[in-house]
């Protein structure tokens, strides 16, 4: 048999696959894959059931529903002082895996170089190569994620096509201050390359850090295209609603990838994502203030079972150093161990780096409720003692 294609064949299945099925299969609490163990809110819920129901389930248009594009529009307004139009800058799709798919497949041609910032969500990479980018990487280190200025300087060149650029970050929980912000625009001013923003985290930030789009500096709004996800916003993952904002050029390329890659999104849940982003903005600050509360409780409790517990100012997620446990394998054998033993499943850091990742690293996911929390810190504890 011919082989089948090149770069899939060596593209594994992903690791929150991989743990989320080891857990169930031990009966583990899954602090892996990030997930809220809650149902969003009730009323965007019932407002997708009604919609089925409303005569409305034929292919709505193809970059979205006007009123969801309109809702897009709103509340970058609201919330960062964008002016996006909601007719030519925005595109609606199937989750923001879609959406980072389309975005890259508007901008890159074979052999123009992409800078991507390791650690980095699983999908980055393979996606890249597909479409026959170069891969310009640049590591952000524990325990701070401090921004390698020098080295995200040399990583662009004359051939730099774009930046894909993950704030709030996914594993570390990083959100990029406006100072690196600066920095990163400085840098795609000079070598006129775009951004690729992945926000899919970006109402979901904490005390001491405010979340802000590279889009919304001076000069940045032409370089960007920035990508939400109704999943993380309103805690409903499996729904698969993203959507992209930009200026009217690129997003009439991101709309042609997304023609031909999925083409519309389920129209009843497009319905109930535009109610919900018009959301007041209480909504989205006790979401936050929930999250926070779930990361506080989770962190404290692994420090005092002896994990150094890094700093997470957003997302889903925080990483801990296990070293101090006196264990010395490696974090997958650690997270495999863990989810056999202790029945608590979490992601070896490692695989959010190509090669030579920091040791000793996983990530947890808070994201669940306190009770659920509670019982895997009491499981950790067991299995320490
Ligand atoms: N980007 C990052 C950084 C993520 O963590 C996720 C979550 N799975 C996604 C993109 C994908 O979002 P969606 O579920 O909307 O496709
Ligand atoms: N973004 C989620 C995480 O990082 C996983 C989504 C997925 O499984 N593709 O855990």
């Amino acid at each position: 048999m011919k082989p089948g294609n090149r770069l899939l064949e060596q593209t594994g299945t992903t690791i929150f696959t991989i743990m989320s099925a080891l857990a169930q299969e031990h009966g583990a609490i899954n602090l892996g894959q990030g997930f809220p163990d809650i149902e969003g809110p009730a009323h965007i819920i019932q407002a997708a059931a009604d919609a089925l129901y409303d005569q409305r389930n034929q292919y709505p248009p193809m970059t979205g529903l006007p009123e969801l594009r309109a809702a897009v529009a709103a509340v970058n307004a609201r919330c960062y002082g964008l002016e996006i139009d909601p007719l030519g800058g925005v595109v609606v799709t199937s989750g923001a895996t879609e959406a980072i798919t389309a975005c890259l497949m508007a901008l890159i041609n074979p052999g123009d170089e992409v800078v991507l910032i390791e650690p980095l969500y699983d999908t980055y990479l393979p996606l890249v190569r597909m479409l026959g980018g170069i891969v310009r990487l640049v590591r952000l280190e524990p325990p701070d994620w401090a921004l390698p200025r020098a080295a995200l300087a040399e990583a662009f060149s004359p051939r730099t096509k774009l930046l894909l650029l993950n704030t709030p970050m996914n594993p570390t929980g990083k959100v990029f201050s406006a100072e690196e912000l600066g920095f990163i625009a400085g840098l795609l001013a000079t070598h006129d390359a775009y951004a690729v923003c992945d926000e899919v985290y970006e109402h979901l930030v904490f005390a001491g850090a405010a979340h802000l789009p590279l889009m919304a500096l001076p000069g940045m709004a032409s370089h960007c295209l920035r990508i939400g996800s109704a999943g993380k916003t309103f805690s409903l993952t499996g729904w698969k609603v993203g959507y992209v904002s930009g200026p009217a050029p690129l997003i009439t390329l991101v709309s042609r990838a997304h023609q031909h890659l999925t083409f519309t999104t389920a129209p009843n849940l497009q319905r109930a994502v535009a109610l919900g982003l018009a959301s007041s903005l209480d909504y989205f600050t006790a979401l936050a203030a929930r999250l926070q509360a779930q990361r506080d409780l989770l962190a404290a409790g692994l420090a005092r079972l002896g994990f150094a517990v890094l700093p997470a100012q957003g997302g889903y997620f925080i990483t801990a150093d296990y070293s101090a446990l006196g264990y010395s394998g490696n974090d997958h054998e650690f997270c495999r161990m863990m989810t056999m033993q202790a029945k608590v499943a979490a992601i070896p850091l490692s695989s959010f780096y190509v090669a030579d990742a920091p040791a000793h690293h996983v990530r947890f996911a808070f994201c669940k409720q306190p009770a659920l929390l509670e019982q895997a810190l009491a499981r950790l504890e067991h299995w320490r003692a």
